[in-house]
């Protein structure tokens, strides 16, 4: 590996049909050929397609409520059962269901289908998934993009406290947040603990107050020395896991599968949590519309807020992807450590650091082998076999895995629900009915 970073690095010209090379001490290095097609346009044009899909299947679905919520005088419009991608604890459950009991959940398959799609995708090819197919992920990497053009605007000193302060937020709630759920798992605290707590003790409930405040206080004020950048995104990335750690804990573990049949099969709230989830967006409330903004504003100000911080799939897509054999591998003997490669990276790893990205956090976008100026010098590799896997053929793995596995439920029948038309007439139309609530995962049973 070479020792020195040098910053006389070769400039990459999009456009650029011609082969050059490079002298260097040691070798002369092949510069790389940049076409047109390069993987950041091929994987936008893959995002794009399934976003319009997404916002079709959205679309669909919201005429399909409007139809049974007018009694059938609207235009009618079929259920998209894709809608379902947007249930992630129900997928949850589902998953619970389908190990416990080897049966696909009745009334969200199509939900069940798409995560466990995805998740074999992940096993397979790591976060890909991320990258190439999910909208939210897209939606975040426009927001940054949009971002990066904003911030560029900004001297250094307010483009660093602009991009640290939700990390550095993130970083003081998940100190307080990442415990509490820790306890929770524990089974030490459950929800009404802090109300007990505030009746128990006023001396311990203010101790708790001051150490929420210091959590708050201390990411903004320590200095980088002894509270380093790298600590400070661990500490934040904590609250992701903890969310999964949740759910994985007190569904795929705790909640018996027995008791997933009689939810599935007898949960008023069960048949319409999708109309419910729509609902939610229909009718925000100040606190949902405040806390959404807060996440969209920080999602331009920060690379990949959401999805770094947040996203409990990516927590589970990233820890199944450490089992694919599709790595970002940095060739050190050519490598000319120009640095670039870090520099593109938008999930912040120090690839020039590594021979082979293992990070959970890479979500295979192919940005710094685009960036990269020395053929040969940083690919993504099948590990063991050595093979150079150029991004159309990943996107095909990624993309036709996903693809194929739902198409193969929809003809085999699996994707659709047994919940009929008419049942989803007179559901949505009691749906403000309080059995169609919950209350901290009780579901009422009919
Ligand atoms: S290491 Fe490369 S492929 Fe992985 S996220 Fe960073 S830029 Fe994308
Ligand atoms: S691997 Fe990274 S540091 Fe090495 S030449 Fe390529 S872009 Fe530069």
């Amino acid at each position: 590996m070479a020792a020195q970073r040098t910053d006389t690095s070769v400039e990459v010209i999009p456009g650029s049909a011609q082969l050059q090379t490079e002298g260097t001490s040691s070798q002369k290095r092949k510069q790389k050929r940049v076409p047109w097609m390069s993987p950041t346009r091929f994987r936008w044009i893959s995002q794009i397609a399934f976003m319009i899909v997404f916002i079709g299947i959205g679309c669909q679905f919201y005429f399909f409520v409007r139809y049974c919520e007018s009694g059938g005088t609207t235009p009618y419009f079929s259920r998209p059962p894709g809608i379902e991608a947007c249930l992630p604890i129900g997928a949850f459950m589902s998953l619970k269901y389908f190990l416990g009991m080897g049966k696909v959940d009745p009334i969200h398959p199509a939900g069940f289908i798409i995560f466990a799609s995805i998740l074999l995708t992940s096993f397979l090819f790591q976060r890909g998934f991320c990258s190439w197919i999910c909208p939210v992920g897209t939606i975040s990497e426009w927001a940054w993009r949009l971002g990066d053009w904003i911030k560029s605007k900004f001297n250094k000193t307010v483009r660093y406290w602009v991009e640290m302060f939700p990390v550095k937020l993130t970083c003081g709630l998940s100190m307080i947040t990442t415990p509490i759920i820790a306890l929770m798992i524990l089974d030490v605290i459950n929800f009404s603990s802090f109300k007990s707590l505030y009746v128990i003790s006023h001396t311990l409930f203010y101790v708790m107050l001051s150490f929420i405040g210091i959590a708050l206080i201390a990411p903004f004020v320590l200095p980088k020395k002894i509270w380093p950048a790298r600590l400070e995104d661990s500490i934040a990335r904590a609250w992701k896991y903890s969310i999964f750690a949740f759910f994985a804990v007190s569904i795929l573990i705790k909640m018996p599968a027995q008791q997933l049949e009689v939810i599935f099969t007898r949960s008023p709230y069960m048949k319409v949590a999708d109309v419910m989830m729509l609902n939610f967006f229909r009718n925000l409330s100040l606190l949902a519309i405040i806390v959404l903004s807060l996440l969209f504003l920080f999602s331009i100000l920060n690379k990949n807020y959401w999805c770094r911080y947040f996203c409990p799939y990516g927590a589970i897509i990233g820890l199944l992807g450490w089992a694919s054999v599709f790595r970002i591998v940095r060739d050190s003997k050519t490598c000319i450590d120009c640095g670039k490669c870090t520099k593109a990276c938008p999930v912040l790893i120090e690839v020039d650091k590594k021979k082979i990205v293992y990070s959970q956090e890479c979500w295979a976008c192919y940005d710094c082998v685009e960036v990269c100026p020395v053929s040969g010098a940083l690919d993504m590799k099948i590990v063991g076999i050595g093979k150079k896997v150029h991004y159309a053929v990943y996107a095909g793995l990624v993309v036709g895995l996903f693809v194929v596995f739902m198409n193969t439920a929809r003809f085999t029948g699996v994707w659709y629900n047994n919940v009929s038309l008419d049942e989803y007439m007179y559901r949505i139309s009691e749906v403000d009915d309080p059995k169609y609530k919950h209350k901290q995962g009780k579901f009422e049973i009919e």
